[in-house]
């Protein structure tokens, strides 16, 4: 059964059999949540429960059914014609008969022809057709618009899926047209056993758990060994950077741009170096240091919360990390 391997998501996951077994599940789903923690899972266990061949409403995992819904073709994109992704970049500029590739946002131009195109006419091969849109909250605002008689009136064969890691930046009416289903931040525990079941050692596993917010991606990020050496390298980095001349911090936080990518090893490094730090701290106190450098340490500690939470609600990630080790560098 797909919807097993969605692990530690009780709540989400009983809504949805509930829905499907006494086929009254909403048509527009909206799964929030952190990445990492079993969204795309659940939307492809969703999938399968809709074309399965052999277990209706289920999903068996074995037929041709499911098993094009879970197969991908050489472009990521799902061998059934009916479960359908809509994601950022996907699609070339061909295929959206668009003159520029897609970079920024999710266009209007993807939903007309990936979506409206397709809703207008019965599905394939399966009674229903699934609609899965990736980072919803990428979608630019004419792109949502264009969606939105479609999820308020849906075609009686069409199901829709929006995923969003980000819930404050999706358009409000697209909210209200949908119905929220939460994936909360797993416990480090079952991180932890998912990283075990992956093959990573068991201390790895442990510490990279603890780290990581409760999101399997984080984790697997941070249990990579080049990226463990990289982010120690980092926290030190980061750690005397504040305070030092202005040339060295720059140096310091030059190293992060702004894609997602850098967003996680940040996160990583700054959940690190909020750990490095607690510990120093107690170590200060217990050995009586002078006031000083407990207070530097303090000082290190919040900015790496600050700079966290910044990164919480989006905001660009060299100038939040400039800007809080400039506040700290004048404070210490
Ligand atoms: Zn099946």
């Amino acid at each position: 059964m797909p919807f097993a391997d969605v692990l530690g998501q009780p709540h989400a996951l009983g809504a949805l059999q509930r829905g499907l077994s006494a086929g009254r599940l909403h048509h527009a789903l909206l799964f929030y949540g952190p990445d990492g923690v079993g969204k795309e899972l659940a939307a492809f266990a969703l999938a399968c429960a809709i074309v399965c061949l052999r277990k209706p409403g289920e999903g068996c995992r074995e037929c041709e059914g499911c098993r094009k819904a879970l197969g991908r073709g050489a472009e990521g994109i799902p061998l059934h014609p009916d479960v359908v992704v809509v994601e950022k970049g996907l699609y070339s500029k061909d295929q959206l008969g668009r003159s520029t590739d897609e970079k920024t946002d999710i266009s209007v131009d993807q939903i007309r022809r990936v979506v409206l195109e397709r809703v207008a006419i019965p599905p394939n091969e399966a009674p229903q057709r699934i609609i899965i849109v990736r980072r919803a909250e990428e979608m630019s605002t004419g792109a949502a618009n264009a969606l939105l008689k479609t999820l308020e009136e849906p075609p009686a064969h069409t199901r829709f899926v929006l995923m969003t890691a980000r819930l404050g930046e999706l358009l409000p009416t697209i909210r209200s047209r949908t119905l929220p289903v939460r994936f909360a931040p797993l416990s480090d525990g079952l991180v932890e056993r998912i990283l075990v079941g992956r093959g990573i050692e068991a201390k790895v596993a442990a510490h990279a758990a603890q780290l990581a917010g409760g999101s399997v991606e984080t984790a697997l990020t941070l249990a990579d060994p080049a990226a463990a050496e990289e982010r120690t390298r980092a926290v030190e980095k980061l750690r005397r950077a504040a305070g030092a001349p202005l040339a060295e911090l720059l140096e310091a936080t030059s190293e992060y741009g702004n894609t997602g990518e850098d967003r996680v090893q940040l996160r990583g490094t700054l959940e690190a170096l909020t750990v490095t730090e607690a510990t120093e701290l107690r170590r200060l106190v217990l050995s009586g240091a002078p006031l000083r450098e407990v207070d530097a340490s303090l000082h290190r500690h919040a900015a790496a919360l600050d700079v966290s939470a910044m990164l919480e609600r989006n905001a660009n990630v060299p100038l939040a990390l400039e800007g809080t080790w400039l506040a700290l560098s004048r404070k210490i």
